[in-house]
């Protein structure tokens, strides 16, 4: 790696900015000599206490909190620092990330770092499910109000502030139905708003879109899903400028939210990896949108990097990257044709998440789970409703075309 100045007091407050391309500091990102030692990745440091030399050394360590200053495990040590440096890193405009046992942990800490009773949040209707639990469940209980609206709608979006919105929450492509939204145009109407944009960024991670490059003040992941790559590891991170990572900070130390140095060996074992997974998955889920596309049995194929899905020209405009995770809607079949179908696939395994080596798929109702859009969209058949999930892994492209089919074949067989 690249010498960079061994720096032991700590964070360097802010992204590299060196001009390498994203797949080099995927590679160097995070690893510090005085982290790493004279191997090539962080030593799995497991601690709880950390010893002081002294009484002045304790005294001193208390005037530090950030990574990179020994204190107690639950501030981490230098393997939760490689990766939550490797991650800001990453993301230029990041001044700092934190690290949660979850995604959906993170999306608590951010929403919870810029959140009070009273607040308005503005939720986009094709959030992530836990995110919507989490806004009509806990954040309510709080007495922190939820509204949901259309991201392709910017001008209800402009109407649906009021005096107490104080955030608003991203997700770009919406969860399974994959509308990619214009996030600039989004971010600078909150902006004028004077509200704060969170991002769920986890579809195109940094590699496939900038968040603080395209007007977000904080962008949240599921590592579970392309960092982890191996269906093996939960974790989450949430990353912010200087303001915004200081309240997510302060906010994970109050909530008490740590990862096991363990885990975080496995999330940089998988982050080396990202770039090259990601590349084939990408390529693969293009081959079966637009194989999907020609089927008879299939309405819709919803794949952001497919000309004619929704926000095609969007994501071609925004985003330097895609991923495996596409969706699709039946033409006419029913619940239990689609039961049929998920059955009969051999190479796929029924299962929630994505991002791993592996494909999955999950059948999906988006009716069920929105209340500002309608589903079926305006504009496509009444009988254009059910739909499946695919996250296509590693697997041979050609393969996975062959299963689908033959699935497809075994559906209508009956
Ligand atoms: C899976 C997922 C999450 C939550 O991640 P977990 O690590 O499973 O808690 C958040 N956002 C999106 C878009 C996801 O798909």
């Amino acid at each position: 790696m690249g010498r960079r100045p061994c720096n032991p007091q700590g964070n360097r407050g802010g992204a590299v900015s060196d001009g390498r391309k994203p797949g080099t500091r995927l590679v160097e990102a995070g690893r510090r000599p005085e982290w790493t030692g004279p191997v090539v990745n962080p030593p799995v440091w497991r601690a709880s206490t950390h010893l002081y030399a002294n009484m002045a050394a304790l005294d001193e360590g208390k005037k530090h909190n950030a990574d990179g200053h020994f204190f107690y495990g639950r501030r981490g040590a230098p393997t939760q620092w490689a990766l939550a440096e490797a991650l800001t890193e990453l993301g230029p405009g990041a001044a700092g990330t934190v690290l949660y046992p979850s995604g959906v942990a993170a999306i608590a800490g951010a929403l919870l770092a810029v959140l009070a009773p009273g607040d308005v949040v503005l939720v986009t209707d094709n959030a992530y499910e836990p995110t919507r639990l989490m806004a009509t469940g806990l954040l309510k209980r709080m007495g922190i109000e939820a509204r949901f609206f259309d991201p392709l709608d910017h001008t209800s979006f402009e109407l649906a502030f009021c005096e107490r919105t104080r955030a608003v929450m991203l997700e770009n492509p919406g969860s399974l139905t994959m509308e990619v939204c214009d996030v600039p145009a989004l971010a600078a109407i909150a902006r004028g708003q004077g509200a704060t944009v969170v991002l769920d960024n986890t579809w195109a991670s940094p590699l496939g879109f900038q968040p603080f490059q395209h007007g977000c003040d904080m962008a949240v992941m599921s590592l579970t899903k392309h960092v982890g790559g191996h269906s093996d590891l939960m974790m989450g991170s949430a990353s912010g400028g200087a303001r915004w990572h200081a309240r997510l900070r302060q906010t994970a130390q109050s909530l008490g939210q740590v990862v096991s140095p363990d885990d975080a060996a496995l999330a940089l074992r998988g982050l080396r990896t990202m770039g090259v997974r990601l590349e084939r998955s990408t390529a693969s889920a293009l081959t079966i949108a637009q194989w999907l596309e020609g089927r008879e049995e299939v309405a819709r194929a919803l794949c952001p990097m497919l000309p004619g899905s929704p926000g095609h020209e969007i994501w071609q405009r925004d985003f330097t990257g895609g991923c495996g995770l596409l969706s699709f809607v039946f033409a006419g079949r029913d619940d239990a044709a689609r039961a049929r179908f998920i059955d009969a696939l051999n190479l796929f395994g029924i299962g929630y998440s994505w991002g791993g080596f592996e494909s999955l798929v999950t059948p999906f109702d988006a009716g069920e789970l929105r209340s500002a859009t309608p589903w079926p969209p305006t504009g496509w058949p009444d009988d254009a409703r059910l739909g499946v999930r695919l996250s296509i892994g590693l697997e041979d492209s050609s393969d996975l075309i062959a299963d689908l089919a033959q699935a497809f074949a075994a559906m209508d067989a009956a």
